[in-house]
């Protein structure tokens, strides 16, 4: 961390300055220019943060040199990392897609739904039990009974399952369903308490970008499910609010290869919720892996019409088919398999 005091800071004002980074158990650097000084911490500054400085007399600004990010970072180590869900790997050369409907809703629905996406070439599937939902009053999921419908119909086809996790009190049911992939879905991305509560388990979890979130906010985020020990981390991008109102939400691409870049865990998109309608999901889920992305999440459901829950965004069967047949072709064309 480096510290820029102002032009008239006094030695008193260094003095405190140069004891708070002691007392933290850093080494302190001083460099006295012509204009001003600037005080350098050398050691673990993860320790320090600017409020720490800011307010003291004689500061002007303080800031890291390092990312707050270790983990997470490519910095600290270069190769991907390849996430090993239930024998599926990814972060490797195959983009995993995952579908399947935005919530459970009944036997007959899950089986069809499970039937169709394995038909088409998904690999994993969707579907929420849990569900956060903008209105109180609205289907809000079927809870535990939807979690057994959704591993009935994936144990089926021999699909792993991605569910959302809300609350951390049931975590531990999650486990006894064996979810294969925990999502934390975009309402929760920095929910901290739900984050630490992840980061003690080993399971694999989805981190989606929260709606408004930064990068750094959202590797800062994953930091915390590392730093309680979990490493098994899937970032996924499903679009941010901007001042366009035209579609649900911006598909942030330009986040897919920055973020590929900043950490070496898989980074996977979800072109449904992106997009908000079901005719966009295509051309933005081509544009994602041409962007290089590791997956997708995508919403699948065998009667749209009749879906309780994002129902304008949900992808027929045949669509499906149609477009993983698509996706194939853009998969070849940079490097990778479907
Ligand atoms: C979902 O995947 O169904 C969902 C609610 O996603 P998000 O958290 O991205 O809105
Ligand atoms: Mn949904």
């Amino acid at each position: 961390m480096i510290i820029v005091m102002q032009p008239d800071a006094d030695e008193k004002a260094i003095e405190a300055v140069e004891a708070k980074i002691l007392a933290h158990g850093l080494q302190v650097h001083i460099s006295r220019g012509t204009e001003r000084t600037l005080i350098g911490a050398v050691g673990d500054e993860r320790k320090l943060d600017p409020e720490m400085f800011d307010p003291m007399p004689g500061v002007e600004k303080s800031m890291h040199i390092l990312k707050q990010y270790k983990i997470v970072a490519r910095e600290w180590h270069k190769a991907n990392t390849v996430i090993d869900v239930s024998g599926i790997p990814f972060g490797a050369d195959t983009v995993q897609v995952i579908a399947g409907p935005c919530s459970v809703e009944t036997a007959p629905q899950m089986a069809a739904a499970a039937t169709a996406v394995r038909a088409a070439g998904a690999r994993l599937m969707r579907g929420g039990a849990f569900k956060p939902r903008t209105s109180p009053y609205t289907f809000q999921g079927m809870g535990v009974d939807g979690l057994e419908l959704l591993r009935t119909a994936a144990d089926a086809q021999d699909l792993p399952i991605v569910t959302e996790l809300m609350d951390p009190r049931m975590l531990e049911t999650f486990l006894q369903y064996y979810v294969d992939v925990i999502q934390i879905g975009t309402r929760n991305m920095q929910n901290f308490d739900l984050l630490k509560e992840v980061g003690r388990t080993n399971k694999p979890v989805i981190l989606k970008r929260g709606m408004s979130a930064t990068l750094n906010e959202w590797l800062m985020a994953a930091e915390y499910i590392a730093a309680g020990g979990n490493h098994n981390i899937i970032f996924c991008e499903r679009g941010i609010r901007t001042f366009e109102t035209a579609y649900r939400n911006v598909l942030d691409v330009t986040a897919v290869p920055m973020l590929k870049r900043e950490t070496h865990f898989p980074v996977i998109v979800d072109p449904s919720h992106a997009g908000g309608k079901a005719w966009l999901v295509p051309a933005l889920a081509c544009a994602a892996v041409a962007a290089g992305a590791d997956g997708l999440l995508i919403e699948v459901h065998p009667n749209p019409c009749e879906a309780l829950c994002d129902a304008d965004q949900a992808l027929t069967p045949d669509e499906f088919a149609t477009l993983m047949r698509q996706l194939a072709g853009v998969a070849r064309a940079v490097g990778r398999n479907l």
